[in-house]
Formats: structure tokens, sequence, C-alpha cells
């Protein structure tokens, strides 16, 4: 059988597929890219609420839980500006937002997508969509196999076929048991950027409401992990910014045991202890619930009250010494337990993935299986929510086809 044979194929046209294969084929490869799923770029269309918060100006290892010196040498290659000056040259325009967050100017991911798209096939890239490799043989050249029957050949392999999270949106296992069957290991993959179930169900009685807090995750009294914004109480625990964003510091800690929380209803304030002391000096004949008016949301304060033990029809001067104490350290630590990480269709993104160790970081190269490339959020690479898992999976699929062009 004489197949065609290919200088790359690249597997999944997700973010960082479609921007390796678009390199590829500028730098004259000949370059295929197959997609499982009948469209392209589905993850792209729904990422940042159908807006794609496609990179972010504070992009840093801060922002990341991954090697530090794997994205500090991803970003010094692909820079924010290099990212912005990318999606220019493809015709796309962009408009930075608060947090250093950046969209493209029309307001809708398409305008990332499609570009992207149209790039790749003007550069010469095959895209065939509903094309699921299954099976990979390494001889002398990669033979591809799909579940649909083709066989497809080339010298290169890029495998991008993304993490395992949001499967209602081509999230598959898929990727690790490929790179699994090329020689390489895998970090079990954990749901992030997900809400956390928590074991105080009394908080169920906030669900609905939204509050700017400091939320912080430690473990055996170490801090793993601490984010400021709005969080979003529900029936399960905690989701919005704050808690998605410790949430792969919990969902990486969780299976060495209890994680604990402590939420900051004051995170505006310097010192919440003293501001209490203070106003409770101030106001000492106001009954709990006028007490907390005006500094807390009246559901939190009705809970607080609970849970310290106030005495609602006493004075604030007439409360016990006892739950005087704990009402001006409660409300900038309340101590939760954090028990989980909502499930994998929820999650946007995945902790783990395959083993970083074994990738070249300035090629991503495999250091297992010479002329395979793994890119994007395949690798044990996630970032927090702002645009740092979209820039890492453009930076790895543009660095990779860069070493990739560069090959006779
Ligand atoms: C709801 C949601 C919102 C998000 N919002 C943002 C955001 O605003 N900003 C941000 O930075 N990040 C966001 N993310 C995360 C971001 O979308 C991902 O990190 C990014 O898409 C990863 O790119 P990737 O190329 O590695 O994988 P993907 O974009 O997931 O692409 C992988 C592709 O490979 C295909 N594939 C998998 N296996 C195979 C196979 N065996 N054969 C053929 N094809 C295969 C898949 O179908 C898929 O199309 C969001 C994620 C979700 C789920």
């Amino acid at each position: 059988m004489n197949l065609p044979i290919y200088d790359v194929i690249i597997i999944g046209a997700g973010a960082s597929g479609l921007i390796c294969a678009r390199e590829c084929a500028q730098s004259g490869k000949k370059t295929l890219l197959l997609e499982k799923d009948a469209l392209p770029a589905r993850k792209i269309l729904a990422s940042g609420n159908g807006r794609c918060n496609l990179t972010n100006a504070q992009a840093s290892p801060a922002f990341y839980h991954a090697d530090p010196s794997l994205i500090t040498q991803t970003l010094a290659t692909f820079t924010f500006q290099n990212c912005l000056d990318y999606f220019a040259r493809l015709g796309v325009l962009t408009a930075e937002e608060g947090q250093g967050r950046v969209f493209p100017a029309a307001g809708k991911s398409t305008a990332v997508a499609e570009p992207l798209k149209i790039a790749a096939a003007e550069a010469g890239a095959e895209i065939q969509t509903s094309q699921e490799v299954t099976r990979i043989k390494r001889g002398k050249t990669f033979s591809v196999y799909t579940r649909q029957g083709s066989i497809f050949q080339a010298h290169y392999l890029v495998l991008a076929c993304g993490s395992c999270a949001y499967p209602q949106l081509t999230g598959t296992q898929s990727g690790y048991e490929l790179a699994r069957s090329l020689g390489h290991t895998l970090i079990t993959p954990r749901p992030v950027l997900s809400g956390l179930c928590i074991k105080e169900s009394a908080f169920a009685r906030l669900s609905g409401i939204r509050c700017q807090v400091r939320l912080c995750a430690l473990q055996n009294g170490r801090i793993l992990d601490q984010a400021e914004g709005e969080v979003l109480f529900t029936n399960y625990g905690l989701n919005g910014p704050a808690a998605l964003n410790i949430s792969s510091a919990v969902s990486r800690a969780l299976p060495k045991g209890n994680v604990n929380l402590e939420l900051n209803f004051f995170p505006q304030l310097a010192d919440p202890t003293d501001f209490l002391k203070k106003r409770l000096a101030a106001f000492p004949n106001r009954r709990p619930k006028d007490f907390f008016a005006g500094i807390l949301h009246e559901s939190v304060a009705n809970l607080l009250i609970d849970f310290i033990g106030l005495r609602k029809n006493h004075p604030m001067a007439a409360q016990t010494p006892n739950t005087l104490e704990r009402l001006v350290k409660i409300p900038s630590g309340w101590p939760l337990t954090a028990v989980g990480v909502r499930p994998w269709n929820e999650a946007m993104a995945a902790a783990g993935g395959v083993n970083t160790r074994e990738i070249n970081y300035n090629t991503f190269e495999s250091l297992k299986c010479t002329g395979l490339y793994i890119t994007g959020e395949l690798l044990d690479v996630d970032g927090k929510s702002g645009g740092f898992n979209l820039h890492f999976a453009w930076a790895s699929g543009f660095i990779a086809a860069q070493a990739i062009s560069k090959e006779n």
C-alpha cells in the first residue's frame, strides 16, 4: 500500500494544533491536521463565555501550575507581545480589558477561531475533520490510524489532543492514551478551573450570592494558594473566579488529605480585626443584625451570627467575651473544608497530563520518541483563569512548529 507521506501530522484541531498547523504549512511542510470532531476549534469557540480570553498581559510563571522553568522558557520565546502581534498578522483586532485579559475586539470567539482556520488553510495545511486517531505506530515514519478506517503517514507527529476536561466539548482521554503508547508517563489528570465542594452544608443557605473575598487554601498549616476576587456561593460550595483560581492547588492537594480554606469577607481592609473592634466600640448598643448592616451581605451576616453564636436580641455590649472574640476574627478567616472539586463536565482545564520532564523545553519534542512533539493542555501544565491556558496552547504549538520547520 503506497500512502502519501506527509511531513507533519498534527492530531487535534484545537488552539495548539491549529497554530502549529498554520506555522508548519507556512514554512513549506506538507501538513495534515486531523480532528475527531465534525468541527475544529470547539473549545476556542466556547472559551471566555463565547468571547475568547486569548491571552493575558500579566502572563508569568506565577499564573501557572507547571515546572516554572518550562513556563519561563515558553513565555520568553512566545511573549504576550508576540501573541498580540501574531493575531494582528492573522487580521484579528484585539482589546485589553481588566487584569490584563485580552479578547477579540469583535466581542466573539469566532473572531479568533475563524481567522486561525482561514490562515491554516491559506498556508496550505490540509484539515480533515471526523477523523479520530486511535493508534500510532512508530516505524521509519509515523503511521496514524483512525477509527474511521483511514491510515496516514508522516515524518513528524504532533499530539495536540488537549485534556479530558469538558467532555461535552471535545475533552477526551485519547491524547493521554496515544502519548502513553509512544512511551510517555502521565501525572494523573485532575479537574481544575472548577467549583469547590465544601463540608460546611450551612453555606448552601448563601446559594446564588456573590461577594468579593480573599480565599486561601491550606494543608497542614501551609498555604497552597490564595486568590482575591468574586466568589459565587452554590448549593455544593464555592464557584466564581476566586474559587476557580485556587481549584488547581486544591485538586492537586486533596489526594494527600484535607484541604482547609479560609474565607476573608474584608479583602480590602489591611486589618479587619482592628476594624471590627473599632466598630464594636462605635456601636455597642446595636443588635447583631444592625451591627453588620452596611458591611456584609444580609444573608452572610445571618449565617455568621448563627455560626458565632451571637444572641440575636442582645446588643453587642451584652454579648459574651468569647463570642466577641470570634466575631472580630471569623469574618476575615472563616474556616471551611474543601472535600472535592467539581467533576470533569464542569472543569475548564486539567491539572496533570503528560509529564513535562519527558519534553525538550526548547522545542516541545518528546525525549522518549524522536520526531514526536506534544503541545497544549495535554501536557502537565494548567494556568489560572484569565487567558493563560490559551496563551500556553498557542505558545507551545508555535514553538513546536518552529522546531519542525527547521528539520529537513
Ligand atoms: C468552557 C471553557 C472555557 C474556557 N475559557 C478559556 C479562556 O477564556 N481563556 C483561556 O485561556 N482558556 C480557556 N479555556 C481553556 C482552553 O480552552 C484550553 O486550555 C485550550 O483550548 C487548550 O488547547 P489545546 O489545543 O491543548 O486543546 P483543545 O483546544 O482542547 O483541542 C484539542 C483538540 O484535539 C481533538 N482531539 C483529541 N483527541 C483526538 C484524537 N484522538 N483524534 C483527533 N482529534 C482529537 C479534540 O477534539 C480537540 O478539538 C476554556 C475551556 C473551557 C472548556
